[in-house]
This record gives structure tokens, sequence and C-alpha cells, in this order.
């Protein structure tokens, strides 16, 4: 999975005024690759495990583990790489969240956090692994900067 993002973006004029293309392709490389992190906030916990219909307390313990504070869902090693707990794929081999409307903002913000928004080589190091990076809907500078900051999802 990628590392987790970081919000060092502070530049007033960035370099995707035009605003940038994404299309989820669902190939499943976001989430799964080498070993990563998925945090999660406990408000996210308790979405998550209301959405499995267990306690959180169960849902902390099958499905996640603590790194010093913070908690990260859990991987499983596959052919891929280090698969999401919650990555399923089908028989076409598409990848498929199994909590996709209750995922971690982390997930949902994905491709526009601020480490691949810095620089356009670092969109485009993102591409390299994203598919749906630069393909399909255009998004709005404003709706970008909205769903980096974690007040929007990507549908
Ligand atoms: S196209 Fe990008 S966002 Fe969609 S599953 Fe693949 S890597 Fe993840």
């Amino acid at each position: 999975m990628p590392a987790t993002p970081h919000k060092t973006d502070t530049s007033t004029k960035p370099w995707y005024t035009q605003g940038l293309s994404f299309a989820c392709t669902q190939c499943g490389n976001c989430c799964t690759g080498p070993p990563g992190y998925v945090w999660f906030t406990p408000q996210e916990a308790d979405q998550i495990a209301a959405h499995l219909d267990i306690t959180p307390d169960t849902f902390h313990r099958q499905y996640a583990h603590q790194i010093d504070h913070q908690w990260s869902l859990n991987e499983h090693k596959t052919a891929h790489g280090y698969d999401c707990v919650f990555l399923k794929r089908d028989a076409a081999g598409k990848a498929l969240c199994s909590i996709y409307s209750v995922r971690p903002q982390q997930c949902r913000t994905w491709p526009f956090w601020h480490e691949n928004l810095q620089t356009h080589a670092a969109w485009k190091r993102a591409a390299r692994t994203c598919p749906g990076i630069d393909h399909g809907k255009l998004y709005p500078i404003d709706q970008i900067r909205i769903i980096r900051d974690g007040d929007a999802t990507i549908r």
C-alpha cells in the first residue's frame, strides 16, 4: 500500500490550477503492494464496525493493529502483494473494497493526497502505480482541495 498522506502543501498557486483527471479502474494497486499503513480514526472504526455489524472491540481485534498511538488496518500477503484486509477481487480480477461506503479518509482521498499534489513530478510518480491518474473525469482545483482536505469523497 502507498505510504500515509501528509498535509504539507501550503502553496497558494499550485501547479494543478487547470484541474486534474482521475477515474479509478479498480486495479487494486492502491490497496496492495509493499507493506504499508491504512490509518483510521476512532470515529471511522465505529463506522466500519457498525457496517460489519460487530462491536468496535471485535473490529480492532480482528481487522486492525496498533502502531504507537495509531491504528492501521491489517494486511495479508497475496500474489499481488500485501493486500488490505478488506480488499476483495471478483472472478475477473477486479478489485472491490468490501467496506467501500465507510472506508477511511486515507482511501477516500486518494489520489489527491498532499504529497501527490506537491509537484507535477510527485503526481506523475503516483501515476506509475495508479492507472486511474490522468484519465477520465476532470476534477477542478476547488474540488481537489475539498477532497484533499477530507471534506468530500471521490465517488
Ligand atoms: S486505478 Fe488507482 S485508485 Fe483505482 S484501484 Fe487502481 S491504483 Fe487504486
